[in-house]
């Protein structure tokens, strides 16, 4: 099989780590006959040093004639990077705001797992953690208050801001469906989060998603309030399989739940569209702070790398090849520094690409 995959390796370690997921793809390629087919693209910062904007519409259109988008992660420091002395509009983070809209990537997925090999490296009690959890946070990507109208205005002297949050019935009903489809392959639970005792958007949300769920006999639905969930996640969080939340709330949830699981280094993440089409990043950053100093952790990137096989290409036994090798280098004592604990074996970005490799035959 052909994978036509357009690359953005981004800022930070974003080109380090594109380049390990990239070469576990080439051996997923060579083990299982594909041809893996890649263009590289400038986002963010990059594409600001070369093009004074975050993305170009060639860059788009680049993306959108491939089958799927393998990203790294894009952004500076932003207290001393000159990318955020510019306006907000050119910034790096807007070239990731286009390229969600402009591929119409309206569903975020997130899955936090906790491996055993790395319960050591969760801070939650171990009681708490030795349950395990396995769950997956679907955020809606387009809309909400990132989307809405903004302004900062002026009123008898005083400074004011506006954000303004706005949800239809067509985006809450296609970002449920999702959930519900997905619970459909998992253990058949959807937890709904919003804070329908305030918001009219999220009793909107409550409100559809009843509706959405009428058509899934077989899953569970439980509503829960946004802070009730933020704190079950560290409380209880194996009684999670799908979270279903809208844009904002589901960025700070699933940070939270990255943290939970003990290392960000290691969470995937996959944005959908109504097709096959999707863009595959991990959940970090482009941790400037340890920059081209071969320490990064690429397991995240990798394991999007699984998910696009995945969902993308539907490659399911080449995904679960990626994923037992990440499972077998853990049980082996490999780590980057991220996930490093005693008795284990401390490795840099790239070494930690090649045993990956060994381990796909
Ligand atoms: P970050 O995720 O980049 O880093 C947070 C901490 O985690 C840092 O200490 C970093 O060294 C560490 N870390 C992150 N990924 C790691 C990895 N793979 N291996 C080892 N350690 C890792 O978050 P931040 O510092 O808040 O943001 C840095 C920049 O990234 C900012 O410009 C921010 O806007 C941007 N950002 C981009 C994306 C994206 O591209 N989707 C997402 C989040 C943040």
């Amino acid at each position: 099989m052909k994978l036509n995959i357009t690359c953005i390796p981004g800022d930070g370690i974003g080109p380090e780590i594109v380049n390990e997921a990239k070469k576990v793809l080439d051996k997923i390629a060579l083990v299982y006959g594909h041809e893996m087919i890649y263009k590289d693209i400038l986002m963010g910062g990059a594409s600001i040093d070369v093009h004074g904007v975050p993305l170009t519409d060639e860059a788009i259109a680049d993306a959108k004639a491939a089958d799927a988008v393998l990203m790294g992660s894009i952004g500076g420091d932003t207290t001393t990077s000159p990318w955020y002395q510019l306006p907000p509009n050119l910034r790096p983070e807007a070239g990731l705001l286009k390229i969600r809209k402009a591929l119409n990537l309206f569903a975020n997925l997130r899955p936090a797992i906790l491996y055993s090999e790395l319960a050591d490296a969760c801070p939650l009690r171990k009681d708490i953690s030795d349950a395990g959890f396995d769950m997956l946070i679907m955020r809606e990507l387009t809309g909400g208050l990132y989307f809405g109208e903004r302004k900062t205005i002026e009123e008898n002297g005083v400074l004011k801001a506006i954000d303004t949050l706005t949800y239809d019935e067509n985006e809450i009903r296609r970002i449920a469906i999702k959930g519900f489809d997905i619970a459909m392959k998992r253990k058949k639970k959807v937890t709904s989060v919003d804070k329908a005792n305030v918001l009219d958007s999220s009793r909107l949300w409550r409100k559809v998603v009843e509706e959405v769920a009428k058509d899934y006999p077989e899953v569970t639905l439980e509503h829960m309030l946004v802070d009730n969930c933020a704190m079950q996640l560290v409380k209880d969080p194996a009684q999670f399989d799908v979270i279903l939340t809208e844009n904002m709330f589901g960025d700070i949830l699933s940070d939270e739940a990255s943290m939970v699981t003990g290392s960000i280094g290691m969470l995937a993440s996959a944005s959908l569209n109504d097709t096959k089409f999707g863009l595959y990043e991990p959940s970090h950053g482009s941790a400037p702070d340890i920059a081209g100093k071969d320490i990064a952790n690429p397991i995240a990137t990798i394991l999007s790398a699984a998910m696009m096989l995945r969902y993308t290409f539907d490659l399911d036994k080449e995904a679960d090849a990626i994923e037992n090798a990440v499972k077998s280098i853990l049980k082996k004592g490999y780590r980057t520094g991220d996930i490093m604990s005693e008795g284990c074996t401390k490795v840099g970005c790239k070494q930690m690409g090649d045993l990956l490799c060994e381990e796909i035959q």
